[in-house]
């Protein structure tokens, strides 16, 4: 490792690998080459979320803030999803796309507005798949790393500090033993994962930033020939506007996929316990008989409650303290009735089967419990929750079998929302933002959007016209 770079890119998710894609491609070829690119990383193996499912969302409409908030327009939103699906695919992302036939999508989205739901329409994805990202993950780092672009993997980032002389002295820690780099350029992307320890370095370098809303749901899970809509469009965004002004969608699902555990990095740390919230996810090369997707619901506080962080990590607390320090597991049936699942409501040939092991009453060791999400989530939420599944009930009655699953908790929550300009710098002159830590993007395709704005952001510093 050097001990200055002209950038570092701290986290290589896919903010912080589309930015060293970006720079790779941009930096000009005509002159010696000045410009050192290290990507850091707290853990030891690149790729942040982009480990997981890897659903695309080939559209600026979805987790995409640099165009929805204005920062670039139409045709520079494509040119950024162009520019990152390419790499995918060229790295051994399948090369099949879903959800591009407009007169079937038309068909279900006009099926779901005589319901008051609206289907997202641009719904152009790619799927990887868990199965097969870490061979395309392994095939981007070579090609980073035969440009010449590092990567300092297991080493985290723990402090920075803006020197007078314009360049930044970052403090790092590989398995205890501290060590310090410098660098012109700096670009934060450190995912969810680091958002807690992002917020202590704003407040402390006091780079102003606002407060995200959080998302609060369930997973549900039923069989898949009950959910068809997903045989179509394999990752339907569907939304609705509740009576109260509520945003309520269906998110991440996963047609003949499973119910699994959050990234272990993203666990919260509660009074020595690890709580690891549900997420889920689908292999290319195997299935289950069932499909699941998340129900969110998206919840602003305001003054005196600002603190969004605070009251999702609160309300994880209580559901885990609820199923025993376990997620919870809940039948539809019983949940619509507002009573609690039981183990003993499982392994009777019930028409759904839990996709991961539920507390049996004979003493089989689940890693979920039976439970009700009504004792813990607000009446708000419940009520949400379930008026979204009675309207797609009504044109697929699958959804409201009573066998069907709720996992809870599934909570999504950026900490915070930094304060950019249109390039993602911060207050700070050369230090950039990116990603979903940032509260800039939400997503594969978004967070890579990030990285490439900021990349252009710093080599228009570079390299100005
Ligand atoms: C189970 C699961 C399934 C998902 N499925 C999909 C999907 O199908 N489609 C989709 O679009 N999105 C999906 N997502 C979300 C997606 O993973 C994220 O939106 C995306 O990865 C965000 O990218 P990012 O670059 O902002 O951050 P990340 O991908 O989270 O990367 C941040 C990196 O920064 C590193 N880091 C953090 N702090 C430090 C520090 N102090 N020092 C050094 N390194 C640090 C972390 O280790 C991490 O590697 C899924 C997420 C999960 C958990």
């Amino acid at each position: 490792m050097k001990e200055h770079y002209t950038v570092l890119i701290v986290g290589s998710g896919p903010a912080g690998l589309a930015a060293a894609f970006w720079m790779k491609k941009n930096v000009p070829a005509y002159i010696p080459n000045p410009v050192s690119v290290a990507i850091v990383d707290k853990t030891r193996y690149p790729s942040g979320g982009l480990i997981n499912d890897g659903k695309m969302n080939l559209t600026p409409f979805i987790g995409m803030d640099d165009y929805t908030d204005n920062r670039i327009d139409l045709p520079t939103a494509w040119e950024h999803i162009h520019f990152f699906d390419e790499i995918l695919v060229r790295h051994g992302a399948n090369p099949e796309l879903t959800g591009i036939d407009e007169r079937v999508v038309g068909v279900w989205r006009d099926r779901l507005a005589t319901h008051g739901l609206e289907l997202v329409t641009e719904t152009r994805q790619r799927h990887i798949g868990t199965d097969r990202s870490k061979q395309v993950i392994n095939s981007m780092r070579e090609e980073l790393q035969g440009a010449g672009i590092e990567f300092e993997l297991g080493q985290g980032v723990t402090e920075i500090i803006p020197r007078q002389d314009g360049l930044f002295e970052v403090s790092l820690e590989r398995e205890g033993i501290p060590g310090t780099i410098t660098c012109d350029y700096l670009l934060l992307s450190p995912g969810r994962s680091g958002s807690q320890w992002f917020r202590n370095q704003l407040d402390t370098l006091d780079i102003p930033y606002s407060l995200s809303p959080i998302e609060v749901g369930v997973r549900i899970e039923m069989l898949r020939t009950d959910y068809p809509i997903a045989e179509v469009i394999r990752d339907p965004k569907i939304k609705m506007t509740a009576e109260n002004g509520d945003r309520v969608k269906t998110f991440c699902t996963n047609p003949g996929g499973k119910i699994r555990f959050d990234m272990p990095e993203q666990a919260l740390h509660y009074k020595g316990r690890t709580l690891t919230m549900i997420n889920g996810d689908g292999r290319r090369n195997s299935s289950t008989p069932n499909t699941n997707f998340a129900i969110l619901n998206k919840i602003g506080l305001v003054e005196p409650e600002g603190d969004t962080e605070a009251y999702a990590l609160d309300l994880i607390v209580k559901t885990f303290r609820a199923g025993g320090w376990k997620p919870i597991v809940q039948r539809l049936g019983r949940f619509l009735d507002y009573r609690r699942s039981k183990p003993g409501h499982f392994g009777n040939g019930e028409r759904v089967q839990p996709t991961l092991p539920v507390v049996r009453t004979d003493g089989s060791i689940g890693v979920v419990m039976p439970g009700d999400i009504n004792i813990v989530y607000p009446a708000r939420t419940v009520h949400n929750i379930r008026d979204i599944l009675m309207r797609l009930g009504q044109d697929m009655p699958g959804v409201m079998h009573p066998d069907n699953l709720l996992y809870a908790p599934e909570i999504k929550f950026q900490s915070v929302k930094v304060d950019v300009s249109g390039t993602l710098e911060t207050k700070i002159p050369h230090f950039y933002v990116a990603g979903n830590g940032a509260g800039l993007s939400s997503g594969i395709v978004g967070a890579a959007s990030n990285g490439i704005l900021a990349a252009k952001g710093i080599l228009g510093h570079l390299y100005p016209a």
